[in-house]
Formats: C-alpha cells, structure tokens, sequence
C-alpha cells in the first residue's frame, strides 16, 4: 500500500553524500562504516531537523501561521535549523529555550539571536509546564491578532517523521547505486523522530536493513513507547494500516554518560580522532556520543558478521563551539 505524503517545502540540500570513512573502517578491522552526510543538509540549516521541518513548515505556510513557536536545550540545533528557516519564509519565530540566557550568547544561540528570532529562557525547572508556557506565548500572540503554529521538541510528531520516511527512499537509492548491502544504519536519538522515521521507512519498504539508535538523554523503554506512539499517530493521521509494535525499535541507552548535553573525555576524545581520521566534525552532544557507542559495540562484537554499516551524521557543528576550551592541544 502506498501512502501519499504530505505537501512539502524544499529547504534541504539532498540527497547528501554517502561517504566510506576508509580511514576508520580500516583502523577497525571490521565491518565497513560509511556516513550519510546529513550535516551537509545545509549551511546554517545543517543537519537533521531541516528534513522534518520541510513538512512542518509547509504545514505552517499552508495554515497561514504568522508566528512558528518551538523549543529545545539553549544550544539546540532543532531550534537553530528553525528559527533560519523561518527567516527564509519570512516566518516569525519564537524560541522557548531550557536554561539561562548565556552572558555572550554564543554557538546555535548567537544564530538564533542573528536571524531575529525572539527568545525566551526558562528554568529547568519550569521545563514540566512546557504546555502551560507554549499555550501562554500562543494567547499572547491571539491577543495581538497573530496566528501561531507549534512544533513539538526536536520537530518529532507524525509529519516530522515524514523528514526520514523519506530520506529512506534516499539512502536505498543510494545503496542500489554504489551496490551496497547494508546491514544496519545508525543514528543518535534525542526527541525520537530521526530514529522513528528511519525505523517505519524501512519497514514500509520490506527492507532487511536494520536501524540501531544511541540515546543521549533517556533510556531505552522511554524512547520505544515515544517511537511507538509516533508511529501510531502516523498511521492514523496517513490512514496506513499498521500495527506499531511491528516495527522494530533498537536503542542502546549505555552511551548516554553524565547526562544531555554533557560530554566526558571520551566523548570529546572521539570527536578529536574522527576529526583527525576523516576530516569530520562530529559534535559532542549527540553525533560523537552515537559513534563512540557504534565503535565500542562493534569492538564488543555487536556487529560480528556486518559487511557495512551506515552512520548517519546529524548535525550539530554549532554546538560544539562552545566546548572549545574542553580541549586541550
Ligand atoms: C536533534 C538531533 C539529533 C537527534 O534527532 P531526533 O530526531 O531529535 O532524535 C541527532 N543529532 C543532532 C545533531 C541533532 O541536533
């Protein structure tokens, strides 16, 4: 059964590369890795969420949204890819942002306040009210005469998993070009969608091609049942026939270390031998995270037996700049 997807804007560069890291792969002595250069989506766009947000946005534009509002962590490259996209369209943005305003704004935060997107700080704290602050900036804009349009956390809901749905059609292009038998394709997972989407594209195409996540926040029960309830909303909002549990979540929750956003030695040393090896920026939050476990599990014999695994590279380069003195050359 084929399912139309939902109009979209066409705001990513793609397809992206799909490049062998020869360096790493032969460092290892194992399976060969290659990387989907989903950092390459865009300059200031770069990185996964631009694809969600080619449907999110066309929904936006398509409902006669005057102001998108959405949220994240400080250096949130979700709310980074949005509020520059939004610029483009002529959208105004609003950024509901976890954690204090920086004395020098700085990486993804400077781009926000560069593009003109208005901010607002909360706590921690504050951050379990998140539907109580989303419906107070949405009166507020009401009150004005001002039509608002809501993303959820990391664009992850039934229209943006469309964003990997479809990159899956990419990558088996791909892989039928360069006449490549891939056994699984990994990624970082933070609000689910990425994950999710790459998980059902791959089902619904009867692929043998396994998806693998590395978490770099909650555990693994926490982001089956988001998986499962995204993709049960999919399936209702698309009218496609399927029952969620047949689509098969993998994350592993062992590389998460001392919690979001904070990056250990090891994580930082991983970006150093990335960077050295192949002459690519893995950023500390999720990318660097999700290959040092995908480089421990394959040590560990996880992968025994694979012949090539596909990273795929989010994003994230702007978060990483604020952690340039964690470095010590
Ligand atoms: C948001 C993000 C992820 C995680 O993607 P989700 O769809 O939110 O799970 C991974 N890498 C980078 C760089 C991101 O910004």
């Amino acid at each position: 059964m084929i399912v139309t997807s939902p109009s979209k804007l066409s705001l990513a560069h793609t397809p992206t590369p799909l490049q062998h890291l020869k360096n790493i792969s032969s460092d290892i002595r194992g399976p060969n890795i290659w990387i989907k250069r989903d950092d390459w989506t865009g300059s200031s766009t770069s990185g996964n969420k631009i694809r969600k947000l080619e449907y999110l946005l066309a929904d936006a534009l398509a409902k006669q949204s005057d102001v998108v509002i959405t949220c994240g962590g400080v250096q949130s490259n979700h709310c980074r890819a949005t509020a520059m996209a939004c610029a483009q369209l002529g959208l105004q943005c609003h950024l509901i942002l976890r954690g204090e305003k920086g004395e020098k704004p700085e990486g993804n935060e400077f781009l926000d306040a560069l593009v003109g997107a208005k901010i607002s700080y909360y706590p921690k704290s504050k951050w379990r009210e998140l539907e109580k602050i989303f419906a107070s900036h949405v009166e507020e804009y009401q009150s004005l005469g001002k039509k608002t349009y809501c993303i959820p956390t990391g664009g992850s809901n039934a229209l943006g998993l469309w964003g990997y749905v479809a990159a899956v059609k990419e990558l088996n292009e791909q892989f039928k070009e360069q006449q490549l038998s891939v056994d699984y394709v990994c990624c970082a997972t933070g609000s689910g969608g990425t994950h999710s989407g790459l998980s059902l594209g791959f089902y619904l195409e009867n692929s043998s091609v396994n998806v693998r996540a590395y978490a770099v926040c909650d555990d693994e029960a926490y982001f089956v049942e988001k998986g499962r309830e995204d993709i049960s909303s999919w399936s209702r909002t698309y009218h496609y026939d399927l029952d969620a549990n047949d689509v098969v979540l993998d994350v592993c929750d062992d590389y998460i270390g001392e919690g979001y956003a904070l990056a250990n030695e090891q994580v930082l040393n991983t970006i150093s031998y990335v960077a050295q090896r192949e002459g690519i920026v893995l950023d500390p939050v999720y990318t660097a995270k999700a290959f040092m476990g995908l480089l421990d599990e394959i040590k560990q014999g996880k992968y025994e037996g694979c012949e090539n695994i596909v990273f795929v590279h989010t994003g994230g380069i702007f978060g990483l700049f604020p952690f340039a003195s964690r470095f010590n050359f």
